[in-house]
């Protein structure tokens, strides 16, 4: 496999909402999605180089690059 399609897999899961910190607070009934490590609001389509991906997620991705 090709450098560009590895990338372009890796692009396809990388954001908030896949990573293992991704979480949400209950703000007076309403779930606004956080980042449990960094304790800051985020977004689920929001990406950022501290991504961690869910066991799922890394699982998905191996799979996907024929490991
Ligand atoms: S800010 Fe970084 S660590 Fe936090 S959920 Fe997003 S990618 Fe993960």
């Amino acid at each position: 496999m090709k450098e560009h399609e590895r990338q372009a897999i890796i692009n396809h899961y990388h954001a908030c909402a896949s990573c293992r910190h991704f979480g949400h607070d209950d703000r007076q009934g309403k779930q606004v999605p956080i980042c449990r490590r960094l304790g800051y609001d985020t977004q689920p389509d929001w990406q950022f180089n501290c991504w961690d991906p869910k066991p799922r997620v890394k699982q998905a991705i191996h799979k996907k690059m024929g490991w």
